[in-house]
């Protein structure tokens, strides 16, 4: 069961202006799932392509939870000098 590709959910959050993991280890489903949840809750979140298996349950925790939300700000900040954000539905609320 190690061809499915996991996915991981960060959320943004506002009060500290960073990403934090908001699950891992799921299929793309549960994936777009969790964040369409978070998005009509008027959170930003975004899915990653988790490139193996997190260890652990807890993705609060979770250091390679906690790696990527960081790549995504250190991402957006490269890219904001010359590119808009990431991915194909770029939608301003
Ligand atoms: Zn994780």
């Amino acid at each position: 069961m190690t061809e499915t590709t996991l996915k991981a959910v960060m959320q943004f959050d506002g009060n500290t202006g960073q990403f934090k993991p908001a699950a891992h280890n799921l299929t793309a489903e549960k994936a777009e799932q969790k964040a369409a949840k978070l998005k009509s809750q008027g959170l930003h979140a975004q899915v990653l392509d988790q490139p193996s298996r997190h260890k652990g349950r807890a993705f609060k925790t979770c250091q390679l939870c906690q790696d990527a939300a960081d790549a995504i700000l250190r991402q957006q900040k490269d890219q904001a000098q010359d590119a808009p954000a990431i991915g194909e539905r770029a939608q301003e609320e």
